[in-house]
């Protein structure tokens, strides 16, 4: 990986990150801090994730059994302990609590780790690690919901400005022209097909091109394309969806912003020999 914005480094640069040492001490308790780091900011991602799209304040009240509408315990807003502990379901109600609670308490907490591994501790790690839970968030919102929310876009601008003067990977000139390059072409699709792309998914891919800057963001945009076309393919095929079925986009964006903001280097220089 390479975070100058000189994107043609030489080949022998790029994969300075694969370190051989071994683990240290140091190392585990840092690992084990930024994993459980994750769990806990993943838990705050499915009070994001419940409320957002339901038009609820994150803050307030505090985290409630949807169900029965009990008042969560310290003991039970422990991300992913709580869940195993209680076995998926309310003390109160009995009722099964959602299986995606545990499921993004542990993605991220698992790329957390994934970043810090590649990253170390720097101010890239944090825009990444900021990055990886907005997209976290948009996914899940968008698979259930079917919308991206206006605040999630709005926050993502703000943090992805706010991000770039910290971390210095993306030049101001690339991310202005990234806010405008994959969303526009999003946009003019949007015009020619007629609603075919949701207004969601091209203010996502504005907010995202701040964040990863021009080159990548029009690379996370055929990414995007190449996975979901994939995906729905196959979806097709096995007859999970008809024809005429809705499939979100955001997810696949997500994953190709997610896999273009970290590897866009890597993939031009195989791409290029
Ligand atoms: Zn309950």
């Amino acid at each position: 990986m390479c975070f100058n914005t000189m994107h043609f480094a030489a080949p022998q640069n790029i994969k300075y990150h694969i370190t051989e040492k071994k683990m240290s001490n140091t190392d585990f308790i840092s690992y084990s801090f930024i994993f459980i780091l994750g769990l806990v900011i993943g838990s705050f991602l499915n009070v994001c994730i419940y409320r957002i799209p339901r038009d609820e304040s994150i803050v307030f009240p505090p985290s409630r059994c949807p169900k029965c509408g009990r008042k969560l315990s310290m003991l039970e807003n422990m991300p992913l302990f709580s869940y195993i502990l209680q076995r998926g379901k309310c003390k109160g109600c009995q009722g099964s609590i959602a299986v995606r609670y545990p499921i993004v308490e542990l993605l991220t907490g698992v790329s957390f780790v994934w970043l810090f591994s590649m990253l170390g501790p720097s101010a890239v790690f944090a825009k990444y690690s900021v990055m990886m839970c907005i997209l976290l968030a948009v996914s899940f919102i968008d698979l259930e919901h079917k919308i991206i929310p206006d605040e999630i876009v709005v926050f993502s601008i703000g943090a992805g400005i706010l991000l770039n003067i910290i971390a210095r990977d993306v030049t101001l000139l690339s991310a202005l022209i990234g806010f405008f390059s994959a969303s526009g072409i999003l946009l003019l699709m949007a015009i020619i097909t007629k609603g075919a792309m949701g207004g969601g998914d091209i203010k996502l891919m504005a907010a995202m091109g701040i964040f990863i800057g021009n080159g990548p963001i029009l690379l996370a945009l055929f990414i995007g394309f190449m996975i979901g076309g994939l995906v729905s393919l196959i979806l097709l095929i096995f007859k999970i969806k008809g024809r005429k079925d809705y499939i979100p986009f955001g997810p696949f964006l997500a994953a190709g912003v997610l896999i273009s903001g970290l590897f866009f280097d890597e993939i031009l220089i195989w791409y290029l020999m």
